[in-house]
């Protein structure tokens, strides 16, 4: 048990690194993370980097996307970073590496570090901005303010970084149409390469989801659709593709490793909480920082739990995923008289051997799929 089999040969092409520390906990956050000492994150350091020589040693690597994620990777010192990433140069093949994402909370980002991230090989920068008003900021419990987070995408920029991805939340309490006009404009005056907007979801176990219990918060269903409806809008007519729900690129700049989940590719995740999946294996590390850097030290497997997928698991991942990208499913995957009926409703279009959801599907995705599964 805690051990996934091997017998695959399935050569990995991507993986994804946990990192769980933040300087700050926001309320409406599910990710695992947490706020830890310097004693903390230096021993994480370490056991992850026994991990990641235990997965090299494991598995049959070829990596061609990194993400490394959290959590806040940019509040580990310059000196940090530089020495973490100098350690996967040293455990890991990187010679057909494409793309490296580290993700940047602009509250913990200088010129420095920047400059020390692109040194060390990273080349694409997804910054959490969330929002360019500082009330809305401020309710998110965000540790950065609007103008910091300009500051930090002109040092990411000056630092040479020519793929730069900005991520921004809509449907927050109390924002108006306006408002998220505005931070879609502000964005594409930036001129990213590419823009992820997140619905605000309540998700178990946040301050969000207590707050929306006591009736504090509310979801409209109408109001997320308009704001998604204005998202596309507006950057689509600035030139991004709207090549997933969620996510906007500029011709060339989609994110490889996002791509490769939703088309159900393999992937390693290392650090505490992070999921693997291989062929039709899924496990989980603990979620829990202490236990998983006592485990590693100790020579033992992270692992917590280990899922077996069926066909039909595969299946409604693929349908669940899928629909949610501009290339949409395999025709076979679903019941032909459920997508002839999709298509009558104008919701779901063939294109040769895929269906994708049309403009009008995008905004009803979720009871799409629902119907679909
Ligand atoms: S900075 Fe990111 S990972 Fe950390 S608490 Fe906020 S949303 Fe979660």
């Amino acid at each position: 048990m805690n051990e996934p089999e091997t017998h695959t040969s399935n050569v990995i092409r991507h993986l994804y690194v946990h990192f769980p520390f933040c300087a700050r906990i926001c309320p409406y956050c599910a990710f695992y993370k947490t706020r830890g000492n310097a004693a903390e994150v230096a021993r994480f350091c370490e056991a992850l980097i026994f991990e990641a020589r235990r997965v090299a040693e494991k598995f049959p690597l070829m990596l061609e996307t990194i993400f490394f994620g959290g959590g806040t990777p940019t509040v580990l010192s310059t000196a940090q970073l530089k020495n973490l990433l100098e350690l996967f140069h040293e455990i890991f093949d990187l010679g057909a590496l494409r793309e490296w994402s580290i993700e940047a909370n602009p509250g913990s980002v200088s010129a420095k570090k920047a400059a020390a991230l692109r040194e060390s090989g990273i080349n694409r920068i997804s910054l959490g901005v969330q929002s360019w008003d500082n009330q809305l900021l401020n309710l998110l419990g965000r540790e950065h303010h609007a103008a910091q987070a300009e500051e930090s995408f002109h040092i990411f920029r000056s630092a040479g970084f020519s793929n730069i991805s900005v991520d921004l939340m809509f449907a927050l309490p109390g924002q108006t149409e306006t408002q998220w006009r505005g931070s879609l404009q502000k964005t594409i005056a930036l001129q990213p390469e590419h823009i992820s907007t997140y619905c605000l979801t309540y998700e178990e176990d946040t301050e969000f989801l207590a707050r929306f219990a006591r009736g504090e918060f509310a979801v409209n269903d109408e109001t997320e659709a308009r704001f998604l409806d204005l998202a596309m809008t507006t950057l689509e007519s600035a030139g991004y593709e709207h090549y997933e729900i969620s996510n906007y690129a500029r011709p060339g700049f989609r994110s490889e490793h996002n791509r490769a989940y939703w088309r159900g590719a393999d992937y390693i995740g290392i650090g505490p909480s992070a999921f693997s999946t291989r062929g039709f294996e899924r496990w989980q590390n603990i979620a829990d920082h202490n236990e998983y850097a006592r485990r590693l030290f100790a020579n033992e497997s992270p692992i917590t739990s280990i899922e077996k997928l069926t066909p039909t698991m595969k299946r409604t991942e693929h349908i669940a995923l899928g629909l949610r990208t501009s290339e949409g499913i395999v025709v076979d995957t679903i019941d032909q008289n459920q997508a002839e009926e999709l298509i009558s409703d104008g919701l779901l279009a063939r294109r040769a051997n895929r269906f994708a959801l049309t403009r009008a599907g995008k905004l009803l995705a979720d009871s799409v799929a629902e119907e679909l599964l």
